[in-house]
């Protein structure tokens, strides 16, 4: 191997090392979650002119003004999914870069996943099929309005930040099903966990948090 590829290797598992360091300190302790985060090439997942800051705790641009979230964020909102659903289905709003979509689809048995950009779908599209995953299903459209066919999910997971939940994520719940979405409220921003309880939703986490908007309808360019 050249000098240049070992050093630039040496680069990246540096990076990545760093990048387990502050999640372990963070409290992420799910070994399995830890390892497949370091196993993914996030530096493919943002805007190249970013790849160098791509394990660095920042929220770093993704195309389109969208943001992918800082790993802490990723992490915990998985870890959440990993202590309380089932890992059967999982509908995820906001696909983004594709990067939460792809760690999800090693731990649930089916990956459902919507984004209303265009662009930005079919960024997503042909990277996550190029790393060969086989059980995610991509859909370009509003998540406001739900997977377009009814199919009753294990958990829901938004990637977008809105001031109620839209009635169509929380009705394809199955009943115990667990919900994730940043939520805006007027003093404070944060991430919740619930789960649901017949006509109930028992909240069993909350962290604070900042994310881009869920906006209605898609975008086709
Ligand atoms: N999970 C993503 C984060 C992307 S940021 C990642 O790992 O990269 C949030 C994404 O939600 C953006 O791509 C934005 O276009 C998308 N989004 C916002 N409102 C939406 C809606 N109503 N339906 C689907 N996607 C939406």
């Amino acid at each position: 191997m050249s000098n240049a590829i070992s050093d630039f290797l040496k680069g990246t598992e540096a990076r990545v090392q760093s990048m387990i360091d502050t999640l372990v300190a963070e409290g992420i302790d799910h070994p399995e979650l830890l390892s497949v985060m370091a196993s993914i090439p996030r530096h493919e997942f943002v805007e190249p002119a970013f790849s160098h800051l791509a394990y660095s705790p920042t929220p770093l641009p993704i195309g389109r003004n969208q943001t992918i979230s800082q790993p802490l964020t990723v992490a915990r909102m998985t870890l959440w999914l990993l202590k309380y659903s089932r890992l059967g289905r999982v509908l995820e709003v906001g696909t983004g870069s594709g990067y939460q979509t792809c760690l999800l689809s090693y731990f649930f048995n089916k990956v459902h996943t919507i984004e209303r950009q265009k662009a930005l779908f079919d960024m997503a599209t042909v990277r996550l099929q190029k790393m060969g995953l086989q059980n995610v299903e991509f859909h370009h459209g509003d998540g406001n309005l739900g997977w377009p066919f009814a199919i009753q999910m294990d958990a829901v997971i938004v990637t977008a930040m809105a001031n109620k939940v839209p009635l169509a994520l929380t009705n394809c719940l199955k009943e115990g099903g667990i919900l994730i979405m940043p939520i805006e409220e007027e003093q404070y921003s944060s991430i919740g966990c619930w789960q649901k309880q017949g006509e109930r939703w028992k909240r069993l986490e909350q962290t604070p948090a900042q994310f881009v908007p869920l906006l209605e309808g898609k975008v086709d360019a």
